[in-house]
């Protein structure tokens, strides 16, 4: 890294040191609400851009992203963590971080995917999405047994699996999911901790409140992760769905009052 490339990332650090970070999920979070409030809300946040840097942390692929600026979304977050955490890439030009992103692409390589194929292919309880992304399996499940039956032997092969919301089943390479990752981020940014606000609605997110970061559960949530945050200290559930569920947090966490 030359000398002018170090001056840019302090630059960028220094830019981003004292804002607060609001990680949030896509689906569910904040893209559910009334078309109002969702307006209001991302217009809120444009307002502030100086002192709240958004991140998106989304299962969702990056072409899904990119679908979403195709129709009438027009906010642009700071960083965009895609698919589950194994994909991370700059909000305004989707280009990846490379030194975050190599990581990921390293402990792919590592992993033995025909046998993982082997075993996935003679399973006839679940099915593969209709897409590829580049660094996790998608699939769809028909049945919880898998859970105990068929994740463990996943496991074994070096993957980690999330199923969430009765039906998706995504195997990541092992140590990377939507919390890791977004620890990873921060530590890049030089960011406190402190200043960090997650939210999410399934249990896809559960890792991004297992950081021990601030957190909300909206109100929309799915019931299992409900079980398995309510006793988590850092965690608010809101009653209120969406982009409520968040404003609900923040002004919980004292980031804005309403
Ligand atoms: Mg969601």
């Amino acid at each position: 890294m030359d000398t002018e490339q170090k001056f840019a990332k302090r630059e960028t650090v220094l830019s981003i040191m004292n804002k607060r970070i609001l990680a949030t999920d896509l689906d569910g979070t904040f893209l559910h609400g009334s078309e109002q409030d969702k307006k209001e809300f991302y217009a809120f946040l444009q307002e502030n851009r100086q002192h709240i840097c958004t991140i998106f942390v989304t299962g969702r692929t990056i072409e899904l992203i990119k679908d979403l600026y195709l129709s009438d979304f027009n906010f642009v977050p700071n960083y965009i963590i895609a698919d589950h955490g194994t994909v991370i890439v700059h909000g305004s030009n989707f280009e990846p971080l490379n030194s975050l992103q190599s990581k990921v692409v390293v402990q792919w390589e590592k992993l033995d995917h025909d046998q993982l194929l082997k075993l996935l292919n003679n399973e006839s309880s679940i099915v593969k999405q209709p897409f590829h992304p580049p660094f996790r399996h998608a699939y769809y499940y028909q049945s919880e047994l898998i859970k105990d039956r068929l994740v463990p032997k996943i496991e074994e092969l070096g993957f980690e699996c999330i199923a969430s919301s009765g039906i998706y089943l995504d195997i990541l390479p092992k140590g990377f999911n939507k919390g890791t990752t977004l620890l990873h981020l921060l530590d890049h940014l030089e960011v406190d901790h402190r200043n960090v606000v997650t939210a999410g609605d399934s249990l896809n997110d559960l890792p991004l409140f297992k950081t021990g970061l601030a957190s909300i559960a909206v109100g929309n949530s799915e019931v299992d992760l409900l079980n398995k945050v309510s006793k988590m200290s850092n965690v608010f559930i809101s009653k209120h769905c969406g982009v409520s569920g968040i404003v609900d947090g923040l002004a919980n966490f004292r980031w804005l009052t309403v």
